[in-house]
């Protein structure tokens, strides 16, 4: 699927920003040099440079380029069209309250159906292509220049990261509500369709008003659906104009207002949507981004996410962090070892960085992680990531309909316990689920964790992978909103509970070694009765005895059904650079629910090839397309040395050799009883390594 030429040549780049007004162009291009050179001196091959008009930008552009050419570095533009709200305050973006985005401290770029800004875009397209588009020094993969379509599109009307309140439904502008009402007269054809699906009474089309609260939950979704296609409408219509012109691929970065909050739903930012219209994924989150906290478990979340929004197996490159935060928090430079190995363990095949072009003292400890990063990419070029036996289910229906964090952040929580265990998984949408992703990938477990309101037909399809032996494993989902639901409502008594504490009590053999510990109740003794008729085993209790887990025996497969938020009770922080060090009564991490969902998993049939004794070392494996050798990564996610030892499972193959990828030094590994390998592994604080497993065939 990835150009073989790809791998001679892989992305490992720096974004650079051209100023939006060049006042000094010797000053601009001498410091246009500087910057080249830091590039070039840190063994990077690319730049990518964010240039919003070629009118005011393109000397300077143009100097890039062929400075670029004679250093021997690549160019990958990043077309950034920007309409001022100030001199066209007609774009801005409309809040459901009447108000506007007006916060000019951000890049707003307005209400994307705007056609003030569509135009814009496809100027600053076709400006591109006529006139620089046959550079030399542009970045090509399979003979076609990559471009980048726009940088951090998404709806904001607040700054939540800068101490501003949460964002706000939007866009109610009037080209919105025009769009919106051609767009329920394609999928529905009459006014009279519409009305009966959403129990509404509209006259006609013309009259046909989007909500502005949730109360009629069917009506709120279908609006938010619906503003998600705005954006990646947009990117659609900027692309093909551009290939109509010439041909390239095109990427996106696919972020940006976070993950893990339900206001990604306000600001139309729904990457699985974004991906289908580009070429080659790309994601802009960063490990430490705008405050003190270190999030290196979301850096993670995002790459899964997106090499599944891609469809698996194409090219998606990710972002890196090389600057200190603006808000005065320091990254620990060897975290940047940290970063490549989890951007490989989890997919990405390319890398860009973001710099501080003012303090490259950081920059300048990029070169070596740069280097490991470049030399391992060629490396997995004949190669496939090992396949992902885990889906986790993104939270899009319950982040529209709850309208609560405490849901995606569930989500995330329990990736992170998946994260630990070295688990390879899918992070995928109800759109996949609806397509058939669950029986085309064969999961053997999908987790549907902070994903209570499910849409009835994804509710179908899972069903329907249980009944064929799938397991699901789902949980706390408090009042379902109107006919969006858990997979199995039945299962639940009551939901609204408290509790404060369970204890694991299981006759199952895989789970009973856990027998006795204990889980306090994460979240705010957030709790649902489970419905004890209904179950076929309990696996926890509450204090009162009543099941907090249990297993109900559906067709070929079954249910784990938590009456807590388990993402919550494993964790309540993603990542763990400082505050879990500085503040351990804060920070927990309750390592016996991780062992328990461990040994879920196992008992459903999962068997990772490699697994790792310590969580806080992760381990990743690509397998050689010929069977013959894996490539075994293993990353320190403490700053601070760690030891783990790894165990190679048996269906990986017969081993012949084990050695260190860099020094080719050999490892002395024991067989252990049951078949699988063992061997012992040090790590310095937040390093990588990489091993080459060669094995008989
Ligand atoms: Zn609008």
């Amino acid at each position: 699927m990835i150009p073989e030429d790809y791998f001679e040549d892989p992305t490992v780049g720096a974004y650079v920003v051209l100023p939006r007004e060049v006042t000094d162009e010797e000053k601009a291009k001498k410091e246009i040099d500087k910057i080249l050179l830091a590039v070039k001196n840190a063994d990077a091959n690319c730049v990518w440079v964010i240039v919003s008009d070629f009118d005011s930008q393109g000397r300077i552009f143009l100097h890039l380029l062929d400075r670029a050419g004679s250093l021997g570095l690549k160019v990958v533009p990043v077309l950034q069209p920007y309409v001022s709200i100030v001199e066209h305050p007609e774009v801005k973006v409309v809040n459901f309250d009447g108000t506007t985005a007006d916060d000019p401290r951000y890049l707003n770029i307005g209400c994307f159906n705007h056609p003030l800004l569509r135009q814009t875009a496809r100027k600053l397209a076709e400006d591109f292509v006529k006139n620089y588009g046959s550079h030399p020094s542009l970045y090509r993969i399979g003979g076609l220049p990559l471009v980048s379509f726009v940088h951090e599109a998404y709806y904001r009307n607040d700054v939540p990261e800068f101490g501003g309140g949460p964002l706000k439904p939007c866009c109610y502008c009037e080209h919105c509500v025009r769009r919106f009402r051609e767009a329920m007269k394609r999928k529905y054809g009459s006014i009279e369709a519409f009305n009966a699906r959403h129990g509404t009474s509209f006259k006609d089309w013309n009259s046909l008003e989007r909500p502005r609260d949730p109360s009629n939950p069917s009506l709120w979704k279908e609006w938010f659906d619906f503003h998600a296609e705005i954006i990646p409408d947009y990117l659609k219509e900027m692309i093909e104009y551009a290939k109509s012109l010439q041909p390239l691929l095109s990427t996106h970065e696919l972020n940006d207002f976070y993950p893990c909050t339900y206001q990604c739903v306000y600001s139309g930012n729904d990457i699985w949507r974004m991906a289908r219209v580009i070429d080659v994924g790309h994601e802009d989150m960063y490990p430490l981004e705008f405050d003190h906290r270190y999030v290196i478990y979301v850096y993670e979340y995002i790459k899964d996410l997106v090499r599944s929004a891609m469809g698996i197996d194409k090219l998606y490159t990710a972002n890196g962090q090389s600057f200190y935060s603006w808000m005065g928090y320091r990254i620990p430079p060897a975290s940047m070892f940290e970063q490549i190995y989890s951007c490989l363990i989890h997919g990405s095949l390319g890398l860009v960085w973001w710099v501080d072009w003012n303090r490259l003292e950081l920059w300048e400890q990029t070169r070596q992680p740069n280097r490991e990063y470049r030399a391992l990419v060629k490396e997995l070029k004949d190669y496939e990531r090992a396949e992902a036996e885990v889906a986790l289910l993104y939270s899009w229906t319950s982040m529209e309909l709850k309208l609560n964090d405490l849901y995606p952040m569930d989500n995330l929580l329990f990736y992170t316990a998946l994260a630990r265990c070295s688990i390879p998984v899918d992070v995928i949408s109800e759109q996949q689920v609806e397509e058939g992703v669950l029986e085309k990938r064969g999961y053997k477990v999908l987790c549907a964790i902070g994903c209570p309101t499910l849409p009835p037909s994804v509710v179908r399809e899972i069903r329907h992978f249980v009944e064929e032996g799938g397991t699901l494993i789902q949980d706390y989902g408090g009042e379902p909103v109107g006919e969006y639901s858990q997979v199995y409502p039945e299962l639940v008594l009551n939901p609204v509970e408290k509790h404060d504490v369970y204890r694991i009590e299981s006759t199952h053999p895989k789970l009973s070694a856990l027998n006795g510990k204990l889980v306090p109740v994460g979240i705010e003794s957030l709790c649902e009765t489970l419905n004890q008729e209904k179950v076929d085993e309990t696996v926890a209790l509450f204090e009162d005895g009543t099941p907090s887990i249990a297993i109900s025996r559906r067709g070929k497969g079954s249910v784990i059904k938590a009456a807590t938020m388990l993402g919550w009770d494993y964790t309540n922080y993603p990542g763990y650079y400082d505050f879990a060090v500085m503040f351990p009564f804060i920070i927990k991490r309750n390592e016996n629910l991780r062992e328990l969902v461990l040994r879920i998993l196992r008992m459903a049939g999962v068997q990772p090839l490699a697994a790792s004794s310590n969580p806080a070392v992760e381990v990743g494996i690509w397998r050689r397309k010929d069977g013959k050798r894996l490539l075994l990564l293993a990353v320190n996610h403490l700053n601070e040395p760690a030891k783990t030892t790894v165990t190679l499972a048996k269906r990986g193959g017969a081993i012949r050799s084990l050695r260190d990828f860099f020094s080719g030094e050999s490892l002395d590994y024991i067989e252990n009883p049951d078949g699988t390998i063992s061997f012992s592994l040090s790590l310095e604080n937040f390093r990588g390594r990489a091993f080459i497993v060669d094995l008989e065939q």
